[in-house]
């Protein structure tokens, strides 16, 4: 799940940051430019 405020991502239904509720983690469409960040960012991980 993923909150479509703030984009934290939890398990829960509602956002442990802002309160909102959480919507499936699977956008309706995929960015390359979201992808390619993420990719970054886990390769510093
Ligand atoms: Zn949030």
């Amino acid at each position: 799940m993923k909150c479509s405020a703030c984009g934290k991502y939890t398990l829960k239904g509602t956002c442990g940051v802002c309160g909102k509720s959480t919507v499936m983690a699977l956008p309706p469409r995929y960015s390359p430019i979201d992808r390619f960040q993420k990719y970054r960012l886990k390769e510093r991980l």
